[in-house]
């Protein structure tokens, strides 16, 4: 992807674990790259349609100058979260060198570089008890309200029957397509205090509940660990997800199965056209 490269911004600040380091401060050395299409700001040569360097630097300065941490990593974490939330860039990278660090051994340099990004994720959400319509919309806002986490598009609600426990009221299902900065065990988490907060207790497996979010996709990541699988291992065989998944992602190629959201729904419903809950 194209890139605005700064380099080297020189810096006065007070990051170190030694406490002489925290006031009399010493010089830092700040490189961004700045991962963006530039086609348009190319073609139209107007600034609205790039990110403005210079904004970008001051920026930096004011977030490396303006805090005392003891660690370069945590000021570089720092600075890629906070340029990622205020300009419209996908990813970024950023070196912040230490050149000058007090120790008894010459180096030319000592520095550390990170890479971070938004990433597309989709989520599914359901609800079988309470108000379910505003459970759903309100836990969609309050997902939005979250700086981490940016809805791009909704699907439509669509009506089910439940899956697996059915002796339960129907569900409300949709999908939902974010963007986030969140790893996908630190958003596992923040779903999981959405559904709390909207009143989530666990008691029978796939029983009845106010809300349930669950993680698809995350990218094209495939992650299995004990508490969190990603594609959802499930997801292939249920009418409720792929159904409003197909509005939002028609064309997404599952990363295990490799074939479409499309092609797996037509497959569910000719495998069990009559066990498809509608
Ligand atoms: P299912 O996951 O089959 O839809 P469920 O949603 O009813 O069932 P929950 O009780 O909500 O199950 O969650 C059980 C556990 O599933 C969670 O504690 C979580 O750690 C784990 N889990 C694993 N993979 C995922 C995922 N992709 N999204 C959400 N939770 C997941
Ligand atoms: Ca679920
Ligand atoms: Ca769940």
């Amino acid at each position: 992807m194209d890139r605005i490269h700064i380099e080297k911004l020189e810096i006065f600040a007070r990051h170190g674990v030694c406490t002489e380091e925290n006031f009399l401060g010493q010089k830092f050395l700040i490189s961004a790259d700045l991962y963006k299409d530039l086609h348009e700001a190319g073609m139209t040569d107007e600034l609205t349609a790039t990110v403005h360097y210079g904004k970008v630097c001051e920026y930096i300065t004011k977030i490396a100058s303006e805090n005392t941490y003891k660690l370069i990593e945590k000021l570089a974490e720092e600075i890629a979260s906070k340029i990622l939330l205020k300009f419209d860039v996908e990813k970024v990278k950023i070196r912040v060198d230490k050149p000058w660090a007090p120790m008894l051994l010459h180096v030319d340099t000592v520095f550390v570089e990170l890479e971070r990004q938004w990433h597309t994720c989709y989520l599914s959400v359901g609800s079988n008890v309470g108000e379910r319509k505003r459970i759903i919309d309100d836990s969609i806002s309050r997902l939005d309200s979250c700086d981490e986490i940016r809805i791009v598009s909704v699907s439509d609600i669509i009506e089910t029957k439940p899956y697996g426990f059915t002796e339960q009221p129907d569900f409300l299902n949709a999908c939902v397509k974010i963007k986030t900065l969140l790893r996908p065990h630190e958003l596992l988490e923040k779903l999981q205090t959405i559904e709390s907060d909207f009143g989530r207790v666990r008691t029978v497996h796939w029983g009845p509940r106010t809300l349930d979010l669950d993680i698809l996709f995350y990218d094209d990541e495939r992650i299995i660990t004990s508490d969190l699988v990603i594609p959802h291992p499930d997801m292939t065989n249920r009418y409720f997800v792929l159904e409003p998944l197909s509005k939002i992602a028609p064309f997404f190629v599952h990363p295990v199965k490799g074939e479409t959201v499309c092609e797996l729904l037509e497959k569910l419903k000719s495998k069990t056209p009559e066990g498809v809950s509608k």
